[in-house]
């Protein structure tokens, strides 16, 4: 039976946690770090952090999958688009911003680039439009990756082709822990991808770094439930895999989603903006579906161009060294009319998020 959401936002549940988060609270600082745009917008739409004690910290990595997509992907497709194809895109790489232009850009300027919802979607405009090609700029993480897969698998029209930009979570965590300067204390796992890859995914993580790592949930005591199994496990020095979001997170995940993934793709390393390159961290496309690989079929490579522009702190927020509001252009020369970075782009991106919804409320 599906749980009535407003239960998962009951205020004397939430006071309950405050509770029980001030006896948990560590004597050290503690940083919290979710990879999800979802998790952030949980958390600063419902002021979460002010339940939380001084000493706890929780920040969003590269969890907005718009924010993280390298310059050099935006500029194939931006190409792509130049040569007179179709591009299909989720709505908010619009705005992104590529080396030169965005992709809102190149459409002003009369390239034939279209938002849609799902690749299914793209699909059918490639069925719809026989004579043209038809692109499906392919962003996202494990939750967006299968529904890729799918129309790759279902033998799509001859006019179709995928530009793979899709990244995958574990290895961007693994990459967060061997960065200098972030000293990450636990992770807060992302619902919608634990769906796909389930939640044993994260064990190696959780074993090789000696962090908690704990599945969460997106409504606002999903959140503080979850919060609260990682300080315990802090509190009690354990670091391991637990699962907050058992009415959707499986151990395993989702093995039809999995199998699709693994059909239709194999891993590479990918370029993620203000991180670099994360090894095993891209999808590119297997075997014979390769004839529906974007950039071979139209040549176009990318090139990494500037990905940050001057005093935009996006590259230390993606990898939770810093908070939105510790940028000096946050709210100022950068909003989400006019956004300087990606961070502030995306929907999902925590300068949006906290422009949209305030930071660390101050009750
Ligand atoms: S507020 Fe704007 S300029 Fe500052 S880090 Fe965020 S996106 Fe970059």
């Amino acid at each position: 039976m599906t749980p009535d959401p407003f239960a998962l936002r009951d205020p004397k549940l939430a006071s309950k946690f405050a509770r029980l988060f001030s006896r948990l609270a560590p004597d050290r600082r503690v940083k919290i770090v979710h990879v999800c745009g979802t998790h952030e917008i949980a958390v600063t739409q419902h002021g979460l952090r002010s339940l939380l004690p001084e000493t706890v910290e929780v920040l969003e990595g590269p969890g907005c999958p718009v924010c993280v997509t390298s310059t050099a992907d935006l500029d194939c497709a931006l190409k792509i688009a130049e040569k007179g194809a179709i591009l299909c895109t989720f709505g908010d790489m619009l705005r992104v911003p590529g080396t030169e232009l965005s992709l809102a850009e190149a459409k002003a300027q009369g390239a034939d680039v279209r938002t849609v919802l799902s690749a299914e979607a793209a699909v059918e405009i490639a069925r719809r439009n026989p004579g043209r090609e038809v692109v499906f700029f392919a962003v996202g993480f494990e939750t967006t990756a299968p529904g890729t897969a799918a129309v790759l698998l279902d033998s799509p029209p001859q006019n179709f082709s995928v530009l793979a930009s899709h990244k995958l979570i574990p290895p961007a965590l693994e990459a967060l822990m061997a960065l200098p300067e972030v000293d990450i204390d636990a992770f807060l796992a992302p619902g919608h991808v634990s769906t796909i890859i389930g939640s044993d995914a994260y064990r190696p993580i959780a074993e090789r770094f000696q962090v908690p790592v704990v599945v969460g949930g997106f409504e606002p005591l999903d959140v503080l439930y979850a919060l609260a199994l990682i300080l315990r496990q802090l509190r009690e020095g354990r670091a391991e895999v637990e699962n907050a979001y058992v009415r959707a997170v499986l151990p395993q995940g989702n093995t039809r989603a999995r199998e699709l993934l693994a059909q239709a793709f194999r891993t590479v390393d990918a370029h993620w903006r203000g991180i670099g390159v994360i090894p095993g961290s891209g999808l590119a496309l297997r075997g014979e579906l390769a004839r529906c690989d974007a950039q071979e079929r139209f040549g176009v490579e990318g090139e990494l161009g500037e990905e940050i522009a001057p005093g935009c702190r996006c590259a230390d927020i993606l990898v939770a060294r810093a908070l939105p509001s510790d940028c000096p252009l946050f709210g100022t020369a950068c909003t989400p009319l006019s956004p300087v970075g990606a961070c502030m782009v995306g929907s999902e991106g925590a300068c949006n998020v906290w422009y949209r919804y305030g930071g660390r409320p101050q009750l």
